[in-house]
């Protein structure tokens, strides 16, 4: 099939044209985004392939329709940017990847804290120009610091794990909460002694209405005086400007951060011979005690890999006509959710999603075929399934006459979720996710 990549990097055209030596489909690259100005290049070809800062809104895919194109493949978790409704009314597929290292970000995040509480990019400067002084590099051992994990879903508890290890107290904050957060030692707290308790705060929530500008004037007022603030979530979780004013008045002691509110006119380009209108990221990279990376932190060998073998092998089904595992349908909704039809799974593809709406996305192969199994049960005797979860077991359950006929402990990633599927209708809720 004929696929025109855009946002093509040296790196994606690289590791994409790996990942397709044996698929063999006719990869076209673009630096470009894809938007209502490039979607002429898409002519002749059966799918795109988009990453996180392309706008495949209704008028992008009304053109796609029209020119014959039937996949929108993301090279990312996040869909935010792809208009599933205008999608699914022009009948063009949408597949993401589900799922890829959650240790890449994770560990960018306890990178970003490592450099500001040792100062180690102020060292780096200073040593290339020969200058061995220490003062103004006084740092601070993060052991038995207070960390404040702000969603304890895959990147926050692996993030939760690793600062752990230092010997650090972790404080959580989640709409779900996690009970392997708190075997590890965490405790949940509101969010304002969350805010006023932590020497650190990392956020690792999604961008959704409820959590923009999650962190603006009023919560850093709450904040300890010199608490040290990590975003390597999205850029809209955080008041950019109300950021600033704390940094400039000492309330906000240093900020790591690898997305900003306003990044689709930065990120991912060479400016460093232009003048940058945006004020704020200016301000930003003037203070000593910030460091921002470009959305960087998913890019990991590892994870690279890992986005590329899924978008080619979603290209491969789609091109076969086979079930599209990592698909996103238009009545997907974000998180948090504790209940959801599921009795409409009917094949793999959307046993598939059904393994995502009870396990979050977690490599959990072996809860398929025992999903299978329950639903073709339950659609034979109309009993009820509930999926109860605990922090170490994941049970599936059959509740026909109020007794359980069919129980299955497994490992499970997040626990929180019930399932109790009554009536049949699609539309089961996902964790959104985003590169
Ligand atoms: P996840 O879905 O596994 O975890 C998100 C957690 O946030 C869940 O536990 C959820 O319950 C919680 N949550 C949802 N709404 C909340 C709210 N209102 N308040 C508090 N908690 C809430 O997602 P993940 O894979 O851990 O990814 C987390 C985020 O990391 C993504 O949403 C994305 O924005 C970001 N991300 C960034 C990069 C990067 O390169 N910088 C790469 C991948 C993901």
């Amino acid at each position: 099939m004929k696929v025109a990549v855009f946002s093509a990097k040296r790196y994606d055209r690289e590791l994409l044209a790996a990942a397709n030596a044996e698929a063999g489909h006719e990869l076209v690259f673009f630096d470009d985004l894809l938007e209502t100005s490039t979607v002429a290049l898409t002519a002749g070809c059966g799918a795109v392939c988009v990453f996180v800062n392309d706008r495949v809104d209704a008028a992008v895919l009304a053109a796609l329709a029209g020119g014959g194109t039937g996949l929108v493949a993301l090279r990312c978790t996040g869909f935010n940017n792809v208009d599933l409704k205008a999608a699914a009314a022009q009948s063009i597929k949408v597949v993401r990847v589900t799922e890829y290292s959650p240790y890449s970000v994770a560990e960018h995040a306890v990178a970003l804290i490592l450099a500001l509480s040792r100062k180690i990019h102020r060292a780096y400067n200073r040593t290339r120009d020969g200058n061995f002084e220490l003062d103004g590099l006084l740092g601070a051992d993060l052991h038995g610091r207070t960390v404040g994990i702000i969603g304890t879903g895959k990147i926050g508890l692996v993030f939760a794990r690793i600062m752990a290890g230092f010997g650090c107290q972790l404080i959580g904050y989640d709409k779900i909460p996690n009970s392997d957060f708190e075997v590890m030692g965490g405790r949940y707290e509101q969010l304002s002694n969350l805010a006023a308790r932590s020497d650190i705060v990392s956020l690792h929530c999604p961008l959704t209405p409820e959590t923009h500008y999650l962190v603006n004037a009023s919560a850093l007022a709450l904040a300890k005086p010199g608490a040290i603030l990590i975003n390597t979530s999205r850029g809209g979780l955080v008041d950019t400007e109300a950021v600033i004013a704390a940094l400039k008045s000492g309330q906000l002691g240093a900020l790591g951060i690898d997305v900003y509110e306003q990044e689709t006119d930065l990120f991912f380009q060479d400016l460093s011979s232009t003048i940058i209108p945006d004020d704020l990221i200016q301000r930003l990279v003037s203070f000593p005690n910030v460091i921002v990376t470009g959305h960087q932190a998913f890019f990991t060998r590892e994870a690279i890999g890992k986005i590329c073998e899924t978008t080619i092998s979603s290209i491969s089904a789609y091109a076969e006509g086979g079930p599209l595992v990592h698909e996103v349908h238009a009545s997907f909704k974000s998180l948090p959710y504790r209940s959801a039809d599921f009795s409409w799974c009917e094949n793999g593809g959307d046993v598939e999603l059904l393994r995502e709406a009870c396990v979050g996305t977690g490599p959990i192969a072996q809860e398929r075929p025992l999903s299978a199994t329950l639903l073709r049960s339950s659609r034979r005797t109309g009993a009820t399934l509930e999926v109860r979860r605990s922090s170490a077991s994941l049970e599936v359950l059959s509740t026909e006459h109020q007794a359980p006929s069919t129980s299955y402990k497994g490992p499970v990633l997040r626990p929180g979720y019930e399932v109790l599927p009554r009536h049949a209708k699609r539309g089961v809720q996902q964790p959104s996710a985003s590169c």
